[in-house]
């Protein structure tokens, strides 16, 4: 990191960095002295940095904003100060107006200071366990579970027993089960960030097949990102179901999709359109955060098929019905699991 102290630009006598603002009177910085600032960490880094500036105006500062900032090459942060900075050089050279929220400091520096920690805590050992990164709250769109440390009683308070306890799988669930809980009563607005995949125990796809052929590898490649199992093909029909095994070895075609649902199941119905007593996908999304354990998402070639089913009918848009079935079950995964 380099710091480039603004004076050395400054101009005259006094180095002089600021003047009147037309029409109000307060002072703002010049935009001829910031220009010839951002010359020389041009030259210096070889190509212009993504230049940011910190403002009570910008958009407000997020984990994925700073995850972007992270992956340039080289970021240039400029403090503003006073009213802050000639519009002319925010319009011809920043990249990024960022705000930490909506109250005025009386400079960019400390605004500075809180974008260079959180890019610095994504550089890898900057934090010790690069785990403990990506459990924090945000990086996966939620909230982090709430954290103990002994003593295991303190003034009347237990540390939950089942961090105590020394079963991990029990540990881990509880944690996830935190944070969801955390993040839909704190923070419910967060659902539509969050990779949910982290937080549900297990993921199957179902496709009620018809006669329509079906990429049946690319669907699995789809299932396998979105970390779901390998995708199960239901064929009700005996002829078809032994086509289906003659074309697709090794794939696993079942008869009847009942088959799958447990009572501890939360099925999904992912139709296109909204229909009388359908969810929203994002309503889907947390259900299934709720929910925590084994979703099983069921689609079909022709929609009417899922009317006999058991289950929640969650929708994606109209216009995803043209789409290919293998389309349409990845941009249903991205919407209903998330992947940031
Ligand atoms: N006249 C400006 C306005 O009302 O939008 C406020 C200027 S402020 C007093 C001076 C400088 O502090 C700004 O140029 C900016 O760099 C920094 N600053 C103040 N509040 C900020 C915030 N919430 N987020 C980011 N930067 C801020």
């Amino acid at each position: 990191m380099r710091l480039v102290n603004l004076r050395d630009f400054g101009r005259g006598n006094y180095r002089q960095l600021d003047d009147y603002a037309f029409g109000s009177g307060g002072m703002v910085l010049a935009a001829p002295q910031l220009k010839d600032a951002l010359d020389s960490v041009t030259k210096e880094a070889g190509a212009k940095p993504y230049v940011v500036y910190p403002s009570p105006q910008g958009a407000l500062v997020s984990q994925e904003m700073i995850e972007t900032l992270a992956l340039q090459e080289n970021v240039a942060i400029i403090c503003g100060h006073y009213e802050g900075i000639d519009e002319r050089f925010v319009q011809k050279y920043v990249d990024l107006e960022v705000s930490i929220g909506d109250c005025v400091l009386t400079g960019g520096e400390i605004p500075a200071m809180l974008i260079l920690d959180a890019m610095s805590r994504l550089v890898p050992g900057v934090v010790g366990k690069s785990r403990a990164v990506i459990e924090d709250s945000f990086y996966r769109g939620m909230l982090d579970n709430p954290n103990y440390t002994r003593p295991a009683m303190w003034e009347g308070v237990k540390v939950p027993e089942v961090l105590t306890g020394g079963n991990a799988q029990e540990i881990s669930r509880w944690r996830r089960r935190e944070a969801v809980r955390r993040t839909l009563t704190r923070r419910p607005d967060l659902v539509s960030r969050a990779s949910a995949r982290e937080y549900v125990s297990g993921v199957n796809v179902a496709v009620i097949a018809v006669n329509e052929a079906v990429n049946l590898s690319g669907l699995a490649e789809i299932c396998r990102a979105y970390g779901a199992g390998r995708p199960y093909i239901v064929a009700e029909h005996r002829e078809l179901r032994e086509a289906m095994k003659r074309e697709y070895p090794g794939a696993k075609i079942i008869g009847s999709v009942r088959k799958l649902i447990r009572e501890e199941t939360l099925t999904v119905k992912v139709s296109e359109a909204a229909r009388i007593n359908a969810v929203h996908s994002l309503e889907v999304k947390r259900m299934c955060l709720e929910h925590g354990g084994n979703i099983l998402f069921v689609f079909a070639q022709d929609d009417e098929v899922l009317d006999g089913l058991d289950g929640i009918t969650g929708y994606l848009f109209a216009e995803s019905a043209g789409l290919p079935l293998d389309v349409r079950v990845g941009t249903a995964l991205d919407r209903l699991l998330g992947k940031r």
